[in-house]
């Protein structure tokens, strides 16, 4: 169990196990390929230059997997610690899914973007909710500007969102608590480095993560199964 005094303030890191239970696929559970393509192929800028209907296809497909989904327990726990933490609690997630919002999670920093948000490629236009599926389009859809509009992700080779948020919020952490995340994909992984010493650190899910000798202490299981009986609150 982690216990959380009056003083402390709480980091928590999700990935993409946090959702496996909801039937989303983790990256590696889908061996990280799509069609015949490695993911790297179909989420990076060069293929959205090279063929933007086929990153459309792409997001499409995954926007309909991820809009059949429902929060799991894990969701659900951690949207109820929000409400007894209030701003004690930051919670960033490396998801793109929207299953810590439909927990009823309050505030969430989706550093890797969103599915359900699309942007314009070349204006400062902000990113707008955007459900639809633009499979096969004839025309790639256009923003008034004349640009191309594209997913609101970060592909491999972009930055990460709200890097300057995330860092304040690591700094004055002194719980970190990282769910269902391998430890191999940077920045995120190396969080909890970046911590350790100053916080206590935690980790959970079924496997061990890359950065395991970084943790005090592993949770190893199913982060549902975890989560909702890990935190006692003073
Ligand atoms: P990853 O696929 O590299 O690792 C997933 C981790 O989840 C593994 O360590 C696995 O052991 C663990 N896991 C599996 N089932 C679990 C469960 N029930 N409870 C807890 N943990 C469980 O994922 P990653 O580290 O998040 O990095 C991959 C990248 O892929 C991220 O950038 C993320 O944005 C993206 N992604 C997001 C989604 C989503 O939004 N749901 C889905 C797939 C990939």
């Amino acid at each position: 169990m982690i216990h959380i005094g009056r003083q402390d303030r709480v980091f928590i890191l999700t990935g993409s196990g946090v959702s496996a239970e909801s039937g989303i696929p983790t990256f590696r559970g889908v061996g990280g390929m799509w069609r015949n393509y490695r993911i790297e192929e179909v989420a990076s800028p060069h293929a959205w230059a090279r063929d933007p209907r086929l990153v459309w296809d792409f997001y499409s497909m995954r926007r309909s997997v991820a809009a059949a989904a429902k929060p799991n327990p894990a969701h659900l726990a951690l949207a109820e610690l929000e409400s007894k933490l209030a701003d004690r609690l930051f919670l960033c997630t490396q998801n793109v899914d929207n299953l810590h919002e439909q927990a009823r999670s309050i505030n969430v920093l989706h550093m890797h973007g969103e599915l359900f948000k699309s942007r314009c490629d070349s204006c400062r236009r902000p990113p707008f909710p955007d459900h639809r599926g633009y499979e096969a389009p004839a025309e790639i859809p256009r923003c008034e500007c004349g640009g191309r509009i594209r997913p609101h992700i970060c592909w491999f080779g972009e930055v990460p969102y709200e890097m300057d948020r995330i860092f304040a919020a690591l700094n004055h952490c002194t719980v970190f608590a990282a769910v269902g995340t391998s430890g191999v994909v940077e920045p995120a992984a190396s969080f909890v480095a970046h911590v350790r010493g100053r916080a206590r650190t935690y980790y959970v899910g079924p496997e061990e993560p890359a950065n395991a000798s970084e943790f005090d202490q592993c949770y190893r299981g199913e982060a549902g199964k975890i989560l909702p009986a890990l935190f006692a609150i003073e």
